[in-house]
């Protein structure tokens, strides 16, 4: 295993993390197979893992309820006398937050899940622009300061989906941050907070986590031909894993990769990887980039995110509502983007808000008809995740 600095945390992690939002079940997503995921875990951290990222929904029956990863992950470190050997990092659900003593119920009954008295990565959970502003009149960050006075936690941070000026916003009102999980893949340079956003915690040396590295598998399963193609014409052949994990691990600002694993041959095929040190050449860079440009070819339609129609005086959260659409086509998994659909944007801000006013279409910097678009998207997802 190798291992990097995890910024001013002065941490010091493996470069593959342990993401537990995909552990094995059995019936339902709320029903771990215990036997299997300790079996996994312990391969895990018996060859270099050291850092678990846990959640308070993950493995819950619904999309963002209490789930039973941190009780398990708890259970686990307590029968195997893991807790200290291990970073453990966990996430405040910031969407339930409606008091001020919430931060606290909620910090209190994770740690209990634990069954530790400290978490050693507080993030805040999924942080969306309107989640910031009512934490922060929350006082979420005189919270956090009390946390790391009080021992409870001992390094701070938040996860998110956000682009890339809030990240610098929300990072610029906290000294205190030192860890921030972000999406990127070969794909997602541009996405989201993306590259920029690396760019910028590198920049003010606050550790970066990525999530999504392989986009939930979709970057290695059902690998369409055209890319295959591709990859058949690198200087070195690499597995898809390989391509997307050491596509990572190439950049200098990528400190801990966190993979959901299910099965244990995944674990061993990902610390294999993880313990390479493998220089992607300046032609195979390339390559990655014509992959990207390839799947970029399956889009749903032409938004580039430009932003010039939005806000919507109607609320709607266009780009998102045509991103997730795009993605769907792209990767050719509807129930994964509805996922996302779903739980990023706000029942108010989706597709069937759209009331066809027209008002946006002068502004597409793609000439595209928006509402016509969004009725699209609204037929494909529909209005409600069970749709799926
Ligand atoms: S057409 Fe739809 S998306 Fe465009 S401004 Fe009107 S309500 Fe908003
Ligand atoms: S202006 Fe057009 S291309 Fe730009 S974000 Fe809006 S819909 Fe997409």
């Amino acid at each position: 295993m190798l291992y990097n600095e995890l910024g001013k945390s002065g941490l010091k992690v493996s470069r593959l993390g342990f993401g537990t939002m995909r552990l094995p079940t059995v019936n339902s997503n709320a029903d771990i197979d215990e036997v299997e995921a300790t079996k996994m875990l312990k391969y895990g951290i018996e060859n270099g893992i050291n850092l678990i990222d846990t959640a308070y929904p993950y493995h819950s029956k619904e999309l963002d309820g209490n789930g039973n990863s941190e009780k398990f992950i708890g259970k686990f470190l307590k029968e195997n006398s893991y807790r200290d050997e291990i970073i453990l990092s966990t996430k405040s659900p910031s969407w339930l937050m409606e008091e001020k003593s919430d931060f606290d119920k909620y910090l209190d009954i994770q740690l209990e899940k634990l069954q530790t008295d400290y978490i050693d990565i507080y993030l805040l959970h999924s942080l969306t622009e309107p989640d910031w502003f009512k934490v922060k009149d929350l006082d979420v960050l005189d919270f956090l300061d009390d946390c790391l006075s009080s021992g409870k936690v001992k390094h701070v941070g938040f996860s998110s989906h956000i682009e890339v000026d809030y990240l610098i916003e929300i990072l610029d009102e906290y000294p205190k941050w030192e860890v921030v999980l972000t999406q990127m893949n070969y794909l997602d340079e541009y996405y989201q907070s993306g590259i920029m956003g690396l760019d910028y915690l590198k920049q003010i040396n606050v550790g970066s986590m990525i999530m999504e590295p392989l986009r939930g598998g979709r970057l290695v399963n059902n690998i369409p031909a055209e890319v295959q193609k591709l990859w058949d014409m690198a200087e070195v052949k690499r597995t898809p894993v390989e391509w997307a994990l050491q596509y990572l691990w190439n950049r200098d600002d990528a400190d801990c990769v966190l993979s959901g694993m299910t099965s244990l041959e995944q674990v061993k095929d990902n610390i294999r990887i993880a313990s390479t040190e493998d220089i992607i050449s300046e032609n195979d860079q390339e390559l990655i980039r014509e992959v990207a440009r390839t799947y970029r070819t399956f889009l749903g339609n032409r938004c580039t995110r430009c932003g010039y129609c939005m806000p919507c005086p109607h609320g709607v959260d266009i780009i998102n509502c045509l991103t997730e659409y795009n993605i769907a086509h792209m990767m050719n998994d509807p129930k994964a983007s509805a996922m996302q659909y779903f739980s990023l944007i706000d029942d108010d801000s989706r597709a069937d808000s759209c009331i066809d006013c027209k008002e946006c279409i002068p502004f597409c910097t793609q000439m595209l008809d928006i509402p016509k678009e969004l009725q699209k998207v609204y037929e494909y997802f529909g209005s409600e995740f069970d749709h799926f």
